[in-house]
Order: C-alpha cells, then sequence, then structure tokens
C-alpha cells in the first residue's frame, strides 16, 4: 500500500505532529504537511461518524481551522454542515467501495469561496478492508474565476458591460420559447436602439467621450426598462432592449416613449450640452416571427424605417406593409441589375392604318421576365424605374434596341416595307437625360433615318417642364423623328397641347375608347378631336381597341390608325419580323 507520496505506509499517526512515531512514518506526516496541497485523512467509526485523524497545513488553512485545533475530530465539527455534505458524502462512498474518487466541490468561510478539487484514495488493511480514506484537495479558484471571467466577456459588451448579441439573442430564444409555453394573449417584442448622428459626436469630442456618451447611453437605457427586460448592445452604436414578456402592446410603446423623452434631455460632455435623439425599430412575436433571428433582422428593418422617416421615432414592424416595402426594396435592385446585364427584351405591338388594314408602325414595350417572379409588368416597373432614376439608363437602352431591331428590318426586306418604331419615353428621362441628343446618337450609331423612330411622351410629362420639354420636342423633330402624344384623355388634355407643342401624333387612351357607344359623350368628343387633329395635321391612334364595332366607329369618325389587342397583342422581335415581312395575322 502506498499514500500519494508514494511511501509505503501503515496508519499516518494521529497526532498531527511527530509526537514519537516511527521516523517513517513522522517523515511521511512531515512532508505532508508541507505539501501545496490539502492533505485530509479520515477513518469512519462506529455510528458512522466521520472522523478526521490527519489535516495538513494547507487544508487547514482551507477549513479556517487554527493550528492547534484538536485532531482528531469529527468532520461534522470543522466545519459547516451545507459544505461538509458533499465531501462527508464521497469520503462514506470510498470506504464502503473500496474504489477511488475525484470530484469538484466548494466552500464558504465567510465571504470566500473557495473552488476544490479532490481526489479520494482507500486505505485498505492486509485483509482489504478500508480503514481509511486519503483525501487530497486542490484550491482552484483562481483557475475557476479566470473561466467565469471569459464567460462573462464571451457574453457582455467590455464597454458597458451590459449583454453583448450573443446573450442577447440566447435570452431572447428562452423568452420566445417561455412565452409559447404561457399561450396565447402573451408576447416577446424586441427593439433595436440606434443613436441618431452618433458619428458626429465622435467626431466633434473624440472617441474616448464617444465611449463616454456610450456607458452613459447604457444607463439611461435601463432606466427605461424593467428589471425582467434584457439591454444589450449589439455594436457600435446600437443597443437592443428585449421586452421578455408583454400582455398588450402598449407596455412596448410605454419604453420607447420613455427612451425618446430620456432622450430629449441634453447630456453633459465635458462641460458641453449635447442634444441627441435616437430612432427605434420595434419587432414583436405577434406582428413578426417567433424565430430570434428575424425578430433582430425585423426590428432592425423597421429601425432602418425610422431612421429614413426623419430620425428621432419609433417604427414598429408590421409583416405586410414591411414585407411589401422589402419586396419593392429587392425589385429595385434587381432591375437595376436587369438593366445593366440585359436582362430586359422589348415587345412590339403593330399599329394598324385603319382604311387598308396594312401594318402602319409598331410601339415598343419593354418587357423584363424575371428568373423567380416571371413576367413583371411595366405598370410595377416603369414607375419603380422612375422612382429610382434608373428609367434614364432604361430609357437609353429602349432606344438603342429600338433601333437596332429597325436596322434589321431595313437590311432585310429594305426601306418601302421597313415600318417606324415608337419608343416611350418618361417624363423624368426628359427632366434628367438629354433625349434628342441621346436619340441622335442612337440613330447615327445604326445609322437610322430619323423617321423610322418615333417618341411618346404623356400629357403628364409635359405639365412638369414645358418649357423645356417644347425645345427638346423641337430638337428630336429636327432629327426627323415624330412626336406622339400618348394616353390622350387620361390626364389634363388641354386642347392647348394640340397646337402649342411641337407633336405630330396623338394617341386616344384605352380607357376613353372602352367608354364609347355610338352618340355619347366621349363619342362626340373624339369626333371632336378627329376634326381638329385632321386640321392641325396630326395622325391619330385609338389605343386599346378590342372589338369590331369600336373599329367601325373610329372609322367612321375618320381616325387613321389603330392599336389594340382586336390585331395583336405586343409580340416579340421574332413575331414583329414576320409581320414586317408581311405576314399579317389579322389578314388571313
Ligand atoms: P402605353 O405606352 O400606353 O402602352 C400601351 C399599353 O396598353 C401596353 O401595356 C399595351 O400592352 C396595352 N394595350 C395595348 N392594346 C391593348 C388592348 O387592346 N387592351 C388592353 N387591355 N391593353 C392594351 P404595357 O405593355 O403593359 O405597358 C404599360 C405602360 O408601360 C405603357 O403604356 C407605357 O406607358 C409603359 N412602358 C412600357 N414600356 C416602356 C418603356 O420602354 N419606357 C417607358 N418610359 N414606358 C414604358
Ligand atoms: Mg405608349
Ligand atoms: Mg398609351
Amino acid at each position: 500500500m502506498s499514500d500519494t507520496l508514494g511511501n509505503k505506509v501503515s496508519p499516518i499517526a494521529t497526532s498531527g505532529g511527530n509526537g514519537g512515531q516511527s521516523n517513517r512514518i513522522v517523515n511521511a506526516a512531515a512532508v505532508a504537511e508541507r505539501l501545496p496541497v490539502g492533505v485530509l485523512v479520515c477513518t469512519v467509526s462506529t455510528g458512522n461518524v466521520i472522523e478526521a485523524v490527519f489535516i495538513n497545513n494547507f487544508a487547514r488553512e482551507v477549513f479556517g481551522l487554527t493550528a492547534n485545533a484538536q485532531i482528531p475530530c469529527a468532520l461534522d465539527s470543522v466545519w459547516s454542515a451545507s459544505d461538509n455534505h458533499v465531501l462527508a458524502g464521497q469520503i462514506m462512498e470510498v470506504y464502503r467501495s473500496g474504489r477511488e474518487a475525484s470530484f469538484e466541490w466548494s466552500i464558504r468561510t465567510g465571504v470566500i469561496e473557495r473552488f476544490l478539487s479532490s481526489h479520494l484514495l482507500p486505505l485498505e488493511d492486509h485483509e482489504g478492508r478500508v480503514y481509511q480514506v486519503i483525501c487530497t484537495i486542490e484550491d482552484q479558484t483562481a483557475e475557476k474565476l479566470a473561466e467565469r471571467n471569459l464567460l462573462h466577456h464571451a457574453f457582455h459588451d467590455a464597454l458597458t458591460g451590459q449583454p453583448n448579441r450573443v446573450l442577447f439573442r440566447n435570452k431572447l430564444e428562452e423568452a420566445v420559447t417561455e412565452c409559447q409555453r404561457a399561450g396565447q394573449g402573451a408576447g416577446v417584442a424586441v427593439l433595436i436602439i440606434n443613436i441618431d448622428r452618433f458619428q458626429q459626436i465622435n467626431e466633434s469630442f473624440g472617441h474616448s467621450a464617444g465611449d463616454r456618451f456610450l456607458i452613459s447611453m447604457a444607463s439611461t437605457l435601463r432606466r427605461c426598462i424593467r428589471s425582467s427586460d434584457t439591454l444589450a448592445r449589439l455594436s457600435g452604436d446600437e443597443f437592443a432592449i428585449l421586452v421578455s414578456r408583454f400582455n398588450d402592446l402598449e407596455e412596448v410603446e410605454m419604453i420607447s416613449r420613455r427612451i425618446h423623452e430620456a432622450m430629449s434631455l441634453p447630456y453633459d460632455l465635458d462641460g458641453n450640452e449635447v442634444f441627441t435623439s435616437v430612432s427605434v425599430g420595434v419587432a414583436t412575436t405577434i406582428s413578426s416571427s417567433t424565430h430570434p433571428e428575424d425578430l433582430i433582422r425585423d426590428a432592425d428593418f423597421a429601425m432602418h424605417r425610422a431612421k429614413t422617416a426623419g430620425k428621432a421615432r419609433t417604427e414598429i414592424y408590421q409583416r405586410d406593409s414591411h414585407q411589401r416595402a422589402r419586396s419593392q426594396f429587392h425589385l429595385e435592385t434587381e432591375l437595376r441589375r436587369a438593366v445593366e446585364r440585359n436582362e430586359l427584351d422589348l415587345h412590339y405591338q403593330p399599329i394598324i392604318d385603319l382604311g387598308s388594314g396594312e401594318l402602319h408602325g409598331f410601339e415598343a414595350l419593354t418587357r423584363w421576365i424575371h428568373k423567380d417572379r416571371g413576367f413583371v409588368s411595366p405598370v410595377e416597373f416603369i414607375p419603380l424605374a422612375e422612382e429610382t432614376g434608373v428609367i434614364v439608363s432604361l430609357g437609353r437602352w429602349a432606344v438603342d434596341a429600338a433601333c437596332a431591331q429597325v436596322k434589321a428590318w431595313l437590311e432585310e426586306v429594305g426601306p418601302e416595307k421597313t415600318v417606324p418604331v415608337n419608343v416611350n419615353v418618361s417624363g423624368i428621362q426628359f427632366a434628367r437625360d438629354d433625349i434628342a441628343s441621346m436619340v441622335e446618337d442612337a440613330l447615327r450609331k445604326h445609322d437610322l433615318p430619323g423617321h423610322l423612330i418615333r417618341v411618346e411622351l404623356t400629357e403628364s410629362a409635359i405639365m412638369a417642364n414645358p418649357t423645356r420639354i417644347s425645345e427638346m420636342l423641337s430638337r428630336i423633330r429636327k432629327l426627323g423623328v415624330k412626336v406622339a402624344l400618348d394616353d390622350f384623355g387620361t390626364g389634363y388634355s388641354s386642347l392647348n397641347y394640340l397646337h402649342q407643342f411641337p407633336i405630330d401624333i396623338i394617341k386616344i387612351d384605352r380607357s376613353f375608347i372602352n367608354q364609347l357607344e355610338e352618340g355619347n359623350a366621349p363619342f362626340k368628343i373624339l369626333e371632336m378631336i378627329g376634326m381638329l387633329a385632321t386640321n392641325l395635321g396630326h395622325e391619330v391612334v385609338a389605343e386599346g381597341l378590342e372589338d369590331m364595332a369600336h373599329i367601325n366607329m373610329l372609322r367612321d369618325l375618320k381616325f387613321h390608325f389603330g392599336q389594340g389587342y382586336y390585331w395583336s397583342k405586343p409580340v416579340a422581335g421574332g413575331e414583329a419580323s414576320d409581320m414586317v415581312r408581311g405576314n399579317l395575322p389579322w389578314s388571313e
């Protein structure tokens, strides 16, 4: 049998000193006294009382015993019962089973808690009976505290001491699970708070002042929430609040109100009064999602909406309206890409000579076949392109593509059979682009005569800037390019335009044609427009013709041209080319 020191031992002396035992035994105890680990030797007497028969210096210090404490003594008398439980239980077990054991435990002396690691070794007599148990005690308090410290750093923001994103996410997950367990009615909310113009504070007062501001910001925010809620710093100037359970959205709104109120007070930064505000985005399990990541993302999205809506406010995420905004945002990015990558296509709708039924020309209409969404209507993407300015490059592309198509026809069927193509130009293009030069460049590039391209613009486009547009249209007409006034009858329809503006063609809108009945008011108005146009030398095209009755009425009214599904929907370049070659599906 050997002890922890490798010495052959029989029972260690019970005196704790060198009370006249054999040298060998006394030496072993003396060495054990000086070890930098605790050594405790116990025996179990009748009645299952554990007796400490040897306690070295280190162990005495751990247990808070004085040097002259009486040994042997009952283990119970050495320290308080609660700490004793773990150790006593383990000693008892080793004593009974004869098997070694290792375990971790802790002991509290006063306010100090020590984290200990112990190994128990049974000592057996010649018959294999355990008569003593040696217990080593290592103090791991420093390591444990360092570990705890590390753990704290892993889950907390070093500057403000608040939970970081990782901990926030964990707590959010717990809160959502808890809330789902609680059932209906209750909700969890996430608030993302971003400081407006924080960059300015940093730049004006320096980064350390910025840091101090963030620390004070954290305590301001803490004062606005309930003790059950969590405040976290997610990044730079962004904080998050987890409202772990609310029954009424009013509770969340109250927190948001308190935050804005607190922010309205000036902050003293090195003697300077600094006023700032925050933009807050809120997402709740009721109006957003029950996935923690989605909640954070949606709250973030709402916060950005708050910023763009003018800052210093709170936006609450509403699934439907924000989804619309988000899909609009995606569409915008994708439209930009579609133009850059040439993913758009021109379709051509024939314009027919009402007298002869012959092909008179085409209107080019842009088509966008989106890889996931399929066909996206120009009614949807043209306004978006106008809003975002993408219309300028889209418009340039359309003119170029139309010119390329007409040039191909010219080369294939010759000038006699080639018909002109109308290209739509939006008012925004007129405002932002030099349309006349753009058209001129395209004609030159494709070596085309001006009369084979026509430009369509709406009345509302003219209204936006009559002088500039009038000048531009005059320049366009000098190229031999005719100008059509599109959607006539839907806007202001001022008859003034018909003689004041440099236009050649009037296109009567489909909505007007739809109402047409023999002798009714639209019929009489059209009759008058027809006469006026003829007198002024303008061509008139009726749009949206779907049935023969309307076509006959327009013929009677001496209208020259028509366009509509009756003849053909807008078709791809290949089919349009077939029409140019003389294969007209409507005259078969
Ligand atoms: P718009 O210039 O008035 O073009 C006529 C629209 O009426 C086309 O719709 C055409 O398909 C549709 N249409 C023609 N005949 C009929 C008919 O008989 N019945 C019905 N129900 N509809 C008919 P689309 O192609 O959807 O284009 C819508 C609008 O988008 C166009 O109205 C035009 O303002 C705009 N657009 C299309 N392509 C471009 C473009 O390249 N640039 C610009 N700025 N606008 C474009
Ligand atoms: Mg048009
Ligand atoms: Mg039109």
